[in-house]
């Protein structure tokens, strides 16, 4: 038996289960199909084939799960957070146990190739160890005495959350939000994508397996216009933490307006990869194609406009058309496989239609430029040269395999191309000259910037955008910040003037 016709073999029986039950939701440590009754169907990217039906859920579900998480809060928010510590690390042992049957099971609803999700589900396990770690320093504040008084500082959890997290890397992505935000002392309602339900529904039962009380977390499927439109509108959803695209961010602020929501968002890139003529060129290459055609491109920090200097550029371009042309497209068990299909059909549409737009933009396509003759969502691995940054090719996030190669002369050029984008995601710059990287990251508008390398990932780092890529940071103390308020106390020391007014 192949290593492919063994994992179809492990995941039909993982996806058993949600074949006869489909994917519920999950409320006050309940079990419950949407208040209408009503389901949708979840399919596979791979085949087209029926994967589960899934909670079509709206605003009386919605509500459930926030009155849900409002009763279960001052519960959670006041157990001491060695205790929370202990059943986050519970998660994170959770995880690392079912992580072969998240892997499977993310790969079949998302397309995604096993060779990346195998570690993201392990990443989705240090999420939570890391936020763990950090609970019980959650709420430390400062002293700031002044004269009179001695002013300290605290803070407390903001209250129940609304996490809304889109289709790419959807179990990793889940994490990242929630394991802070019950670090914090937050209760959370989750609604994930609605093309990828899965692996949300696993990692809800990991944590109520681990002993997370019943309501601390709930889980309500659905479509965003209705269940997410609900969830950033309801006055007992204290802050929204969202991942998706620019333009629903911008549905969710204006939603959130009459509820004052805080909101936290992690949005879309366009983000620049530079090399210039002196860089380590191998190794700028292979950092190139990783951060673009790893995770079928499907990846807001993909580097997906080259910059690279006219002086090296054919060189470094026909290198680039050669490697390109041979990254392993497949099925997304097979352990070989580079790139898999694209998450659903609408957006398959959407990224070949930059096919037609290239061609009419006057760019050369060196590399793919078709989807397969196939049933499923792949692409070719795509390459577009000779493109200007006015081009849409240059401007709008494609978020598939398919990398916009721009020349340019000097580094004013660069940081110019770079920057007139409307994002500012990521950047990657590749130079050996210090000083240039220094003057250069000072300019570039991004809010992650590497040097000579690819996207590497520190927990402790801030982790988000500028423009209009996001608002806000993760990572270290940064998400608590964001899921909790800042107190300040002033205890007089003494017996301080106080004006006296109608003596
Ligand atoms: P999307 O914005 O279409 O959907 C994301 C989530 O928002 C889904 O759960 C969806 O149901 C929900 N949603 C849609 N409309 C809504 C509304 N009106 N109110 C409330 N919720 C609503 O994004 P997507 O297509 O699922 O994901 C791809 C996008 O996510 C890309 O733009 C990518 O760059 C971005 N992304 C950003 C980061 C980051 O860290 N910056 C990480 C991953 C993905």
């Amino acid at each position: 038996m192949s290593e492919l016709e063994t994992n179809l073999d492990k995941l039909n029986t993982y996806l058993a289960r949600f074949k006869e039950t489909g994917v519920m939701n999950r409320i006050g440590g309940q079990d419950v199909p949407a208040q209408s009754g009503a389901t949708f169907e979840n399919t596979s990217p791979v085949d087209e084939s029926y994967i589960c039906a899934v909670a079509k859920s709206g605003a009386t579900d919605i509500d459930a799960a926030a009155q849900a998480a409002k009763a279960a809060f001052p519960a959670w928010r006041d157990m001491p957070a060695t205790e929370r510590k202990k059943i986050l690390h519970k998660i994170a042992d959770g995880i690392v146990a079912r992580a072969e049957e998240i892997a499977l099971c993310e790969c079949w609803d998302t397309g995604q190739a096993l060779r990346f999700m195998s570690k993201a589900a392990l990443r989705g396990a240090e999420n939570f160890r890391f936020f763990a770690d950090k609970a019980p320093a959650a709420r430390d504040g400062q002293h700031l005495p002044s004269p009179t008084l001695m002013n300290i500082t605290t803070r407390t959890p903001i209250g129940p959350i609304g996490v809304i997290t889109p289709w790419n890397t959807p179990f990793m992505l889940s994490t990242w939000k929630i394991a802070p935000a019950l670090a914090a002392g937050c209760t959370v309602v989750h609604k994930p994508a609605e093309f990828s339900p899965v692996t949300a529904r696993i990692l809800m039962e990991i944590a109520e397996e681990a002993g997370l009380p019943a309501g601390v977390w709930n889980l309500v499927n659905g479509f965003g216009e209705d269940a997410g439109k609900a969830l950033t509108e309801h006055p007992d959803i204290k802050a929204i933490a969202f991942v998706g695209e620019s333009k629903t961010g911008s549905m969710i602020m204006k939603q959130g307006a009459d509820t004052l929501k805080r909101v936290h968002f992690e949005l879309g890139g366009k983000n620049p990869v530079i090399v210039f003529d002196d860089a380590d060129l191998d190794r700028a290459l292979d950092a190139a194609i990783f951060m673009i055609y790893s995770l079928n491109g499907e990846r807001c920090t993909s580097s997906s406009r080259l910059l690279v200097q006219s002086s090296i550029a054919d060189d470094f371009l026909s290198k680039l058309t050669a490697r390109v042309n041979n990254i392993r497209v497949g099925h997304p068990l097979d352990p070989q496989t580079e790139v898999g299909p694209l998450i659903h059909k609408t957006h398959f549409g959407k990224v070949c239609s930059y096919f037609d737009i290239a061609k009419q933009d006057g760019a050369t396509i060196a590399a793919g430029g078709e989807a397969l003759d196939q049933p499923g969502y792949y692409v070719k691995p795509t390459l577009f040269t000779g493109a200007k940054n006015d081009m849409r090719i240059a401007q709008e996030e494609i978020f598939g395999p398919v990398l916009t190669a721009i020349p340019f002369d000097t580094e004013e050029d660069a940081l110019e191309i770079a920057n007139s984008v409307q994002y500012g995601l990521t950047g990657y710059v590749w130079t050996q000259d210090i000083t240039r990287a220094l003057r250069f990251t000072n300019k570039l508008e991004a809010g992650m910037i590497w040097v000579n390398s690819e996207n590497v990932r520190h927990l402790p780092t801030p982790f988000g955008g500028v423009k209009a890529s996001g608002i806000g940071r993760d990572g270290g103390d940064w998400s608590f910040e964001f899921y909790m308020e800042q107190k300040h106390i002033g205890l007089a020391i003494g017996q301080h003037h106080i004006p006296r007014l109608g003596a």
